[in-house]
């Protein structure tokens, strides 16, 4: 049996158990949810997660020496792309793609012992505390402070803003001044700190979509020891960055790009309300379809290319900036032929409702569009804004 023949079989296995997984294994009620787009909760994302833990493939992007599968990335993304489409939820991506790698890599082997089985186990989550008031983009003009005392730690105070998820969460990832002078970039340190520990408030902030995703944390005088500080003092800033190069490697977003695109098509076929027709009637809407699926085509290859030059060794600075900015632009114009499609039955779901406590306020298919357009209108911005990201590959490609 040649290579290619005996890895196509262990393909084919690896396909099968896939299959069985998804179709005995993934919870209705959770898929349902998902599929509709609202935001996921804790208890879906931690059932999921436990399901998936008990196959051996609750991280199947980390090394297997931290309990990951070591599968090449291709099949990652096969893995992931199926479970999405299939209704699960996504796996917490701060716990499995931000903080783990910089845990595995930077942190002692106390941290990765204490921090890495329960997000495998889907028993504790994170969030990301790095943006401020005044300090998003330019992150690195933080105010929040870290101050040691001597060998009991460190004194924290300041505010983080934008936290998806803190107020579900047991930990912050969290970037703090711990020295004021010299070079912003070189007075930087991370930390691990509880969300529920002594001076710290986690406040929601409102989104645009009526739902709860979003918050503002406020730490005074919270104490941390100094096992909670993630790798050297003053050395933060070069894992955020680090940290930061996974969070935008991740925002292609196909298999998102992919149901969005298959929803337009089911939601263009139905007649809209107000004696409006079909939007799929309109002599505009195949050419319309046809370069949103063109576009989604080109980045799937970009996508793949990537994956094969990094398993190469070869893979380019830029790259994750294009793919960021070209799949949060892809999302919203997605989004955008959706509510396009349901015409006025897109409004009764915003703000988004409590649609698990009632009747539904509009026809079911039309739930979550709405709520999912205004979302990702965010999508531009998050992860470092497509602004940010035309200067980075600016620099790269002209040099300045
Ligand atoms: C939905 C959502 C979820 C988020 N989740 C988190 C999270 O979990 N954790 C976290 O730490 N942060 C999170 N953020 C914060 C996010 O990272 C910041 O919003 C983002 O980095 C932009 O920072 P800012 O909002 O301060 O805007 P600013 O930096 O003030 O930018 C305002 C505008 O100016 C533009 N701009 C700024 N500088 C330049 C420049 N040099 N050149 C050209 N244009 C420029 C920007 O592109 C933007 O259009 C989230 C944000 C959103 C909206």
């Amino acid at each position: 049996m040649t290579t290619d023949a005996a890895e196509s079989l262990d393909d084919a296995a690896f396909r099968r158990e896939l299959a069985d997984l998804l179709q005995n294994e993934l919870p209705r009620d959770i898929a349902e949810r998902n599929i509709q787009g609202f935001h996921q909760t804790r208890e879906d994302v931690s059932r999921w997660q436990k399901i998936l833990n008990k196959r051996g493939w609750g991280a199947v992007m980390w090394p297997t020496e931290f309990g990951g599968t070591g599968w090449p990335i291709r099949r990652q993304h096969e893995f992931e792309e199926a479970c999405f489409l299939a209704g699960a939820p996504p796996q917490h991506f701060q716990n499995l793609r931000l903080v783990a790698p910089v845990v595995q890599t930077f942190g002692t082997e106390e941290q990765r012992q204490r921090f890495l089985p329960p997000m495998l186990t889907g028993d504790e989550f994170w969030a990301q505390g790095f943006s401020e008031p005044n300090a998003g983009s330019d992150l690195v003009s933080m105010r929040t402070a870290a101050v040691r005392e001597g060998n009991a730690g460190y004194v924290i105070n300041g505010q983080k803003l934008w936290t998806s998820d803190a107020h579900y969460c047991d930990w912050l990832i969290l970037l703090a001044k711990t020295n004021f002078e010299g070079k912003p970039q070189r007075g930087i340190s991370m930390f691990a700190v509880r969300l529920d520990a002594p001076g710290v408030t986690v406040r929601a902030v409102p989104g645009i979509d009526g739902a709860h995703s979003l918050n503002e944390v406020f730490l005074e005088n919270v104490r941390v020891g100094v096992e909670d500080l993630i790798g050297e003092e003053n050395a933060g800033w070069d894992y955020a960055k680090f940290l930061l190069a996974y969070e935008r490697a991740n925002t292609a977003e196909i298999p998102r790009l992919k149901r969005g695109v298959a929803r337009i098509k089911k939601l263009a076929g139905r007649p809209r309300p107000g004696g409006q027709a079909a939007l799929a009637s309109e002599p505009s809407f195949p050419s319309r379809l046809a370069e949103i699926e063109i576009d989604l085509m080109a980045l799937q290859a970009t996508v793949w290319r990537t994956i094969d030059e990094e398993e190469g060794g070869e893979g380019s600075a830029t790259t994750p900036s294009v793919l960021k900015i070209r799949g949060s632009e892809l999302l919203q114009r997605i989004n955008l032929l959706q509510a396009e499609a349901l015409g006025e039955y897109a409004l009764p779901f915003y703000p988004a409702p409590k649609y698990r406590e009632g009747p539904l306020p509009g026809p079911d298919y039309a739930a979550g569009v709405m709520a999912d357009l205004l979302y990702r209108r965010a999508s531009t911005i998050f992860g470092g804004s497509n602004e940010i990201q035309r200067n980075l590959i600016a620099r790269s490609v002209i040099g300045r």
